[in-house]
């Protein structure tokens, strides 16, 4: 390579740098059967017990030792890869029998597996307008990265109303062509701002202007509705979404995505979708471990309510302390640092002092100047961690200047 190329790969990351978010990925090893701790691989070569803080696996799912034995009975039944496409080879009797499970926990005719929640969103809405010809998609300015990826990939039409805006969104499918195609794509809960979508009534709009409506469930399957199927399930409103989307790598602790809908629409995607079409399966051994996982969180509300409680109380006590919490309606904490170089001084001490990990959360993930930490309890963070986890803040907060509410 030139030093030109050189030079240009360099300076590209130092603009990355220049701004606080160049990313520094921890090296951990989660410790089965003590969750949530973790060994922390440090690059000077020694090792440091940690907790973590800000793992996606909100239910302790990936180490729940049922999960592990279908797993691991897979692997010796089936072996490790799937061989093949879905079309060559790769449908096995565990895709199959995974995909039947997803249908039935969303009431939907049908569910496609994918090899991710980012591949399900990408793939699906970016085939829409092949389906849809003259498509006019409708979607949350805090959509998550994958479906702006699909939707640019659709390369239609497209009108991107404010966050949870029902008036925005009215506002746009009344300007639009009452005569082309239209689907609405959100999320139920937003995992940054920790926030939940109004869904009744985009469903209400979009019966209202013929549109379809597409739901990223990602942060909400296993963990909200009587089953786990997600806020529409809790909200009584499964059938009223057209594509409902999740993945199988949060709450149930493994890995891949898919989508759920009517028998036509699935059909279609199946048949169309690039990024469903030339890929592998997923390996048999993943698809047996989220079934599973499916069937133990569908029978197991106690753990649900914990998940809340747990989130509440951390919650309650970083509000009461002061600290600038934002949302209450979900089991995510994020709390607003406001700064990049801040927010990751905030973490890094966090972690080299006290042995909490919580990854700094910047642009672009999150919009510049909304710099947080996001902190995701589950079931397994007890009291005595939050002590810990509180008494370290109140140190990092102090120590980097950042802001507290005065509390009475
Ligand atoms: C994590 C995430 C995805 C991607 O899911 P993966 O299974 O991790 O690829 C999609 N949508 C949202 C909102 C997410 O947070």
């Amino acid at each position: 390579m030139s030093n030109k190329y050189r030079d240009q790969f360099i300076r590209a990351v130092d603009t990355v740098r220049d701004e606080g978010r160049y990313r520094i990925f921890r090296d951990v090893r989660r410790r089965c059967g003590d969750f949530p701790k973790a060994t922390w691989f440090k690059d000077d070569g020694s090792e440091n017990e940690i907790t973590i803080w800000c793992s996606n696996d909100y239910m302790g799912m990936g180490q729940s030792p049922c999960v592990i034995e279908a797993v691991k009975q897979a692997v010796d039944r089936a072996g490790t890869g799937s061989g093949g496409t879905r079309n060559i080879s790769g449908t096995t009797h565990y895709h199959v029998q995974l995909e039947q499970e997803l249908a039935e926990l969303h009431q939907k005719d049908k569910a496609l597996l994918m090899t991710s929640g980012y591949v399900a969103n990408e793939a699906t809405l970016g085939v829409m307008s092949k389906i849809l010809p003259g498509l006019h998609v409708f979607s949350d300015a805090m959509n998550h990265a994958s479906m702006i990826a699909g939707i640019s990939r659709a390369r239609c039409e497209k009108t991107i109303f404010k966050h949870n805006d029902l008036e925005d969104l009215e506002r746009a499918l009344k300007a639009a062509d009452p005569h082309v195609p239209k689907l609405i794509a959100f999320e139920s809960v937003y995992s940054m701002d920790a926030d939940i979508a109004p869904i009744k009534e985009i469903c209400d709009l979009a019966d209202k202007y013929n549109a379809l409506t597409y739901c990223d469930e990602v942060h909400a399957v296993g963990m909200y509705g009587p089953r786990g199927g997600g806020i529409a399930e809790r909200d009584g409103l499964m059938d009223r979404i057209d594509i409902i989307q999740g993945t199988l790598a949060k709450a149930f602790g493994m890995i891949g995505g898919y989508i759920a809908a009517n028998t036509d629409i699935i059909d279609a995607v199946r048949s169309l979708a690039s990024g469903f079409i030339f890929t592998t399966s997923l390996p048999p051994s993943t698809a047996a471990g989220a079934l599973r996982s499916v069937k133990i969180l569908k029978i197991s509300p106690h753990l649900r309510t914990q998940h809340q409680e747990r989130a509440g109380a951390l919650r309650t006590r970083l509000t009461r302390a002061g600290y600038p919490v934002i949302g209450n309606e979900t089991h995510i904490v994020p709390l607003m640092v406001g700064d990049p170089i801040a927010c990751q001084g905030a973490s890094d001490t966090l972690l080299n002092d006290y042995g909490i990990y919580a990854q700094p959360i910047n642009f672009p993930t999150v919009p510049k100047g909304t710099e947080r930490l996001r902190f995701t309890p589950s079931p397994f963070h007890t009291d005595a961690m939050m002590d810990e986890l509180l008494l370290a803040l109140e140190h990092v907060w102090h120590t980097y200047g950042l802001k507290r509410r005065r509390v009475a």
